[in-house]
């Protein structure tokens, strides 16, 4: 007799036998997310399986490089999602047949992956698999069991670090804490069919679900009082304890209800929209629009840093971290030492931390070689200028690096405000010249704004934005305007953090009324810390082309011809103890905003927090929205990477831009006109915000 013939299942998953065995193939490129369509073939094949006198026992693989990344969280908050068979189907679906599932595991098992692969009877791994519950990171819980079958499989401790870190674990380490049952160096798929036949004829079916949960003792509530507000994630965090306690105290049922409905409630909540919201953006930023397909990118395998200041340092260092060598240069003796003692003292700090071993601080150490002649980056492939911000000394150096270095090399500027065409100009090679705006620490920091110059080639833009990812830089493409898109939207910020002190909210207030928003810093504790001499100089700069009738604070000003330039003086928008940090209120300021206000004929009254926010909030958004209109940025979401990434703004709040579309583009125009009306000029909505509002649209991006 011919055996009936398979049942299709989805376009995403695959159903072959082998022998007796089933086997289901996930087929959702790249990554094999669990969308409704996955969801739908699982159920079905398993079910299939369970009923066919031809199968006794199923194993489940993933296609392509990876078993499962987890849920398809592009479905998520719309009726996919909701779309039944659920995890909790699929995983039915396998308890209540009497063969074994196995999962076959490569790549790796994330979220709703591993999920799956916990409900299986039994999970094999290559060596290289990688394993983890990552929700938190998104500021969900797992929400298909994972909470209430990893505590039963590992013990309560080992799967309470697991969700709450959301970090992967390595297939050894997985079967070390019997994570999976064994690991397959050769061939998965016959060794998995091979496995689940034998395991077929053992009868063999474990399931976590029906396993004992040993109170391990744990303090939840400790564990939960730990978790610090202000992380990205903090909901997520505190959410993923309230379940893995819930496997502790409920059944294994209740528990799943339990764990489901702590879901859903953070699925729609903001918290986890904004940080998928950025997950989105920040793979988004890479991408060049319009770049032609087959653009070359350049080999950038040795490095040159010009300047050993506080950029330069920490630039050298990021590349040395990275493996990348880098030759250092300084126009001084002097300089260089002091700037080569520096790097040594930051990773002694790290070493110190128990952050990194002595040994891999003397190989990064050793891949930046100091040096004051221009002979030694003669062969670099990148060259980043990192010296005094000045026009002229800029110019000089970019026309000696036009005569050293090499046809192909990149020359980038790390300025933070001066015009790249202009330094562009200096060399007989303008298609080479990019900006490369690092940020402060900029061993530290993820940012890095790619300024593209108007003669800029393709092939560099493409070349920076690799090599930006390959040293772990988050990167942003932007073109050139008085301070790209980051420090731009500061001026604005800037200003209304100014004039709410001199209409009444003192630094400390206006500060508090961010932090509390969410922001890692103050604008004022920002501005002290940055140094306000920097501020000073690009405003007096730009004061010729201040238009008459816009208001203006002087306080600023008047701080900064009082001598006091932030916390390198000492003193600045606070005043500090000598050797402290933390910034104190100062009587002085006070009196430097009494007499500005009074110059400028303003009665300072009581000013509420919520009207702090909004303005200070609001000024980021008519900005970025002029910004996008202009072409300086690509899409809105990258002014969200940048603000998130360079400059303290709350990941659980999206963005300036993410935020104002949370609070609706309609409102957001509505609040910006009332401010228009009170304040004037400066609050003209940005026309792209009108027309958005105009149009109906909710979002920036069309
Ligand atoms: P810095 O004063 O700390 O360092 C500048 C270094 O350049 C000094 O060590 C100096 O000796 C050296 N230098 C000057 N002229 C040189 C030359 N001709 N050849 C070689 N070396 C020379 O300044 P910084 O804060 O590191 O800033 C450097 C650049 O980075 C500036 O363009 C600045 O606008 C930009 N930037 C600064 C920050 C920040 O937060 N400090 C952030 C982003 C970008």
């Amino acid at each position: 007799m011919t055996p009936a013939p398979l049942p299709e299942l989805s376009d995403t998953v695959r159903l072959e036998t082998h022998g007796r065995v089933a086997v289901l193939w996930l087929d959702s490129p790249p990554v094999n997310g669990l969308g409704n369509t996955v969801r739908r073939g699982l159920h079905d094949g398993i079910a299939w399986a369970m009923g066919s006198a031809d199968v006794d026992a199923v194993v489940v693989l993933g296609r392509g490089s990876a078993f499962s990344g987890g849920a398809d969280i592009r479905q998520f908050n719309t009726p996919a999602m909701f779309e039944r068979p659920l995890s909790r189907d699929i995983a039915a679906a396998i308890a209540a047949g009497r063969k074994p599932v196995v999962a076959a595991i490569h790549g790796v098992a994330f979220g709703g992956g591993l999920e799956f692969a916990l409900a299986c009877h039994h999970r094999l791994a290559t060596p290289s698999a990688k394993l983890g519950l990552p929700e938190v990171t998104l500021g969900l819980v797992p929400g298909g069991g994972g909470t209430q079958r990893l505590p039963r499989l590992i013990g309560v401790e080992r799967a309470l670090d697991m969700v709450q870190s959301g970090a992967a674990v390595n297939a050894r380490r997985a079967l070390e804490i019997g994570l999976v049952d064994r690991l397959v160096e050769g061939d998965l798929l016959p060794a998995a069919v091979e496995f689940a036949a034998q395991a077929a004829a053992r009868g063999d079916l474990p399931l976590a679900a029906t396993r004992a949960l040993p109170d391990a003792g744990i303090d939840f509530a400790a564990r939960r009082a730990a978790v610090a507000p202000k992380l990205r994630n903090a909901l997520a965090q505190q959410a993923v304890v309230d379940c893995v306690e819930a496997a502790t105290r409920l059944s294994f049922e209740d528990g799943l209800t339990f764990e489901r409905a702590v879901f859903e409630r953070l699925v729609g909540a903001p918290e986890s929209r904004a940080l998928r919201h950025l997950f989105f953006a920040e793979r988004e930023a890479p991408k060049v629009a319009g770049l032609p397909a087959g653009t070359a990118r350049r080999d950038l395998r040795e490095v040159a840093v010009l300047g050993a200041g506080t950029m330069g340092g920490g630039i050298a260092m990021a590349y040395a971290n990275a493996g990348i060598p880098v030759v250092l240069l300084e126009r001084e003796h002097a300089a260089l030492d002091r700037g080569m003692d520096l790097i040594r003292r930051n990773y002694g700090v790290t070493v110190a931390k128990g952050k990194l071993s002595e040994a891999d601080m003397a190989r990064r150490m050793a891949l930046i070689r100091p040096t004051l002649s221009y002979a030694d980056i003669a062969a670099a492939d990148l060259v980043i200028e990192a010296v005094f911000e000045d026009m002229a000394v800029k110019r000089e150096v970019f026309a000696r690096l036009d005569a050293v270095c090499k046809p192909g090399a990149i020359l980038a500027t790390n300025t933070s405000r001066l015009d790249i065409d202009e330094i562009a100009r200096a060399t007989t090679r303008p298609q080479d010249v990019v900006g490369l705006h690092f940020f402060s620490p900029a061993n530290v920091m993820k940012l890095l704004e790619v300024v593209r110059g108007e003669a800029t080639s393709q092939e560099v833009i493409a070349s920076c934005m690799r090599m930006a990812q390959d040293i772990g830089k988050v990167p942003v493409l932007v073109r050139v305007c008085e301070g790209f898109v980051g420090n731009r939207m500061l001026t604005g910020y800037w200003r209304e953090a100014w004039f709410l002190v001199e209409e009444g909210a003192s630094p400390q207030q206006v500060d508090r009324a961010l932090t509390d928003f969410g922001m890692a810093m103050g604008p004022l504790a920002m501005g002290d810390l940055a140094g306000l001499d920097i501020n000073w100089a690009a405003r007096k700069r730009l004061a010729p082309t201040r238009p008459a009738h816009l208001r203006y604070s002087k306080v600023a000003d008047r701080i900064c011809e009082a001598g006091r330039f932030g916390q390198k003086t000492g003193a600045g928008w606070y005043r500090y103890e000598p050797g402290s940090r933390t910034p104190l209120p100062d009587p002085a300021v006070d009196a430097i905003v009494e007499q500005c206000a009074a110059e400028a004929g303003i009665t300072r009254r009581p000013i509420a927090d919520q009207e702090i926010v909004e303005r200070c909030m609001l000024a980021l958004v008519n900005e970025g929205a002029r910004l996008l209109e202009e072409g300086i940025a690509q899409r809105a979401s990258d002014i969200d990477v940048v603000y998130v990434n360079g400059y303290g703004f709350p990941a659980s709040r999206g963005g300036p831009m993410f935020w104002a579309e949370t609070l609706g583009l309609e409102r957001t125009l509505d609040k910006i006109r009332a401010l228009e009306r009170v304040h004037g000029g400066h609050w003209v909505p940005a026309p792209l915000l009108v027309r958005r509002v105009a149009e109906g649209q909710v979002r920036f991006d069309a």
